[in-house]
């Protein structure tokens, strides 16, 4: 028996299996207007999904056949009509970054080689992007959920003075306060934290779905009174189901006044800081004391990659450093260069996600990926008129940035949260659209995100038409099986 390399035995064969998976991968990035939105995975593909531990393995041939077969099976993110939740379009540059990084198989847990450069540079971006002081910090992570956990533990370690980091958080109760249309991650940090998902008061919300800071400042002083210690405000720089910005600029007087550490979640919305027509919008977000955001949502970054700027780089470094005798810094060679992303967050072993990000950047420049902002909020005010001039649907939320939420209004008024449901679901199933659903003050809503540069005004024409069309059907159709 032969050595056990992992490395090809025929380079020249697995060479041009790789050419072919490499065209195939375009191929699909160039076709992705074309076609379904969403197909489900076919149950034999399932099936073949749950074979045995392999013990022999396949050809780079036949190992690139099972990947070709795989590349029709996504979400359908990467198509014009996806507006379902908040995902990015993805865009092809990434396919190359993906490619060099797998081939450097850079670890940035820390030491020093040419990735961590990269990752710095990326910061430094992020940081100039959002307006951040000079001694903030930050790291990539893999989304906003991750960000959010190590923003919200730098927020928690500050307050407790960082003995919590040894002894747990011991007697005190902290609390935060965040929008009730906030999302679910922050809770979710909460619960990971050891702080506990009900800390988080969910502050109730205006017309225009931003936290009533009024009711945040009663809030904070009902905690108080209760001695209770509350440490983080959060705000929302674009929420998941109508895409509304709270006041910031309040927001971090308020948290300024209370002593408290203002986090905002801009998962989404706070890259539209890039527009000069949206950034108003954002301002305060430069004083947030953490910030979490996304590359894989408005950016199109393939997934997955997010960042977390914290302004205070030396919180930031308390919350995570010590490192154990096996790494250490050495000053110079290899191990030098501290301090080291793990000093950052709760990850050693870490991939290159900066490589796309800064490809991305490069590829791109941030005129073109504002612009890209800019016409989905164009397009939003362009379905919210289509649906306004419409005798059918109604409009269920103001539409501020690049979310609109809707419904079919049928004339009896009853089972329309079912009607609406079964019209997502169809134009789902059809392959036509895929737009998601959510709750707006007890009404369901048909919602439509538009993070995508690949969407056009005739795809929203065909979304209403096609709307109109499958309720008017459904509705119909049950009149004739009541009748
Ligand atoms: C998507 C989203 C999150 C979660 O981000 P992930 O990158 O999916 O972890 C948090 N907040 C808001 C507002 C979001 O839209």
């Amino acid at each position: 028996m032969s050595k056990a390399t992992l490395d090809p035995v025929n380079w020249s064969e697995f060479r041009s299996a790789a050419h072919k998976m490499l065209d195939a991968a375009l191929d699909k990035m160039e076709s992705a207007g074309e076609g379904r939105v969403w197909t489900p995975l076919p149950d034999g593909m399932k099936a073949a999904l749950q074979s045995d531990l392999p013990i022999t393995g396949i050809s780079a041939e036949e190992l690139c056949r099972k990947l070709e077969d795989l590349l029709p099976y996504g979400v359908g993110n990467t198509h014009p009509r996806f507006f379902g939740w908040v995902h990015g379009a993805g865009n092809p540059g990434g396919i190359l970054a993906e490619i060099t990084g797998a081939a450097m198989n850079a670890n940035l847990g820390g030491r020093d080689h040419g990735a961590i450069y990269v990752e710095k540079q990326v910061l430094e971006w992020c940081r100039q992007m959002m307006g951040f002081p000079e001694d903030s910090s930050g790291l990539i992570v893999s989304g906003t959920s991750m960000a959010t956990i190590i923003a919200l533990k730098a927020a928690r370690d500050q307050r407790l003075g960082f003995e919590c980091r040894k002894k747990g958080v011991g007697r005190f109760v902290l609390v935060g306060y965040a929008s009730a249309q906030a999302h679910s991650c922050l809770g979710r940090a909460f619960d990971l934290l050891g702080i506990g998902s009900d800390s988080l008061r969910k502050i109730p919300c205006d017309a225009n779905f931003r936290m009533d800071l009024g009711a945040l400042k009663k809030a904070i002083e009902k905690d108080r009174a209760q001695g209770k210690t509350p440490f983080v405000v959060i705000g929302t720089a674009g929420s998941v189901n109508v895409g509304a910005i709270d006041d910031l600029e309040t927001l971090s007087d308020i948290a300024a006044l209370e002593n408290l550490w203002l986090h905002v979640d801009g998962a989404f919305g706070a890259t539209a800081i890039l527009s000069s027509e949206i950034r108003d919008r954002l301002a305060g977000i430069e004083r947030a004391d953490s910030l979490a955001f996304d590359f894989h949502k408005w950016l199109h970054v393939n997934y997955d990659a997010g960042c977390v700027l914290v302004r205070s780089g030396e919180v930031h470094l308390k919350t995570f450093s010590g490192r154990p005798e096996y790494l250490l810094e050495a000053g110079q060679g290899l191990a030098a260069g501290n301090p080291w992303p793990v000093d950052y967050g709760p990850e050693l072993s870490r991939g290159f996600r900066a490589l796309k990000i800064w490809t991305h950047f490069l590829e791109h420049g941030t005129d073109k990926l504002a612009q890209a902002i800019e016409e989905n909020c164009l397009q939003a005010s362009y379905l919210k008129k289509k649906i306004q001039d419409s005798s059918t649907l109604e409009l269920l939320a103001p539409v501020t940035l690049n979310i609109v939420c809707f419904r079919h209004d049928s004339e009896n008024g009853k089972n329309v949260d079912e009607l609406n449901k079964e019209i997502v679901i169809t134009l789902q199933e059809k392959g036509i659209a895929a737009p998601s659903t959510t709750i707006l003050n007890g009404k369901l809503a048909i919602r439509v995100n538009i993070t995508n540069h690949r969407t056009e005004l005739r795809d929203l024409d065909l979304l209403v038409e096609e709307v109109e069309k499958i309720g008017s059907t459904l509705i119909s159709n049950k009149s004739c099986k009541v009748g």
